[in-house]
């Protein structure tokens, strides 16, 4: 039976300095752009590539993320949905091996309360609402 416990640990940036993209629902763009205080077009042009039916944020020459600040995410309120629900993410909440594989990049995975199986589900099926081009089901 697979165990999972989470708490993300203070201070921590790890999963926003790991090597990757940040990808980005539609609302998470409208979203971003508010409270930016910016328009989605001005937020678009600045810090979005968009391909056929996907979003991901720009990269910044050094770094990942250009929302990365010294004291943490500078959208946090509004972070795209993969950053929210990290690391509920399907591939690594329905593969045991995955998850226990992803505490060597996550200090939080393996700490904190037990977290039911069935809410680690829903939590991962956001995502999969959220990017369905990425986990086969994009019509
Ligand atoms: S790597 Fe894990 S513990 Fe660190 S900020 Fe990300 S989710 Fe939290
Ligand atoms: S948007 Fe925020 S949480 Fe997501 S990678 Fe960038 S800094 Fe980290």
């Amino acid at each position: 039976m697979m165990e999972l416990r989470f708490a993300c640990q203070p201070g921590c940036t790890r999963c926003c300095q790991t090597r990757g993209f940040v990808y980005l629902t539609e609302d998470d763009l409208s979203r971003a752009a508010a409270f930016t205080g910016m328009t989605r077009e001005a937020f678009e042009a600045r810090y979005v590539i968009r391909f056929r039916n996907v979003l991901r944020f720009r990269k910044p020459l050094e770094g990942q993320c250009h929302f990365l600040t010294a004291s943490g995410c500078s959208i946090h309120p509004v972070k795209p949905v993969q950053c929210r629900v990290y690391p509920f993410w399907p591939e690594l909440v329905e593969d045991v091996k995955a998850w226990r594989e992803e505490a060597k990049r996550c200090p939080g995975i393996g700490k904190g309360p037990l977290v039911q199986i069935g809410s680690a589900m829903e939590t991962a099926s956001e995502m999969k609402r959220a990017y369905p081009s990425f986990y086969g089901d994009d019509g």
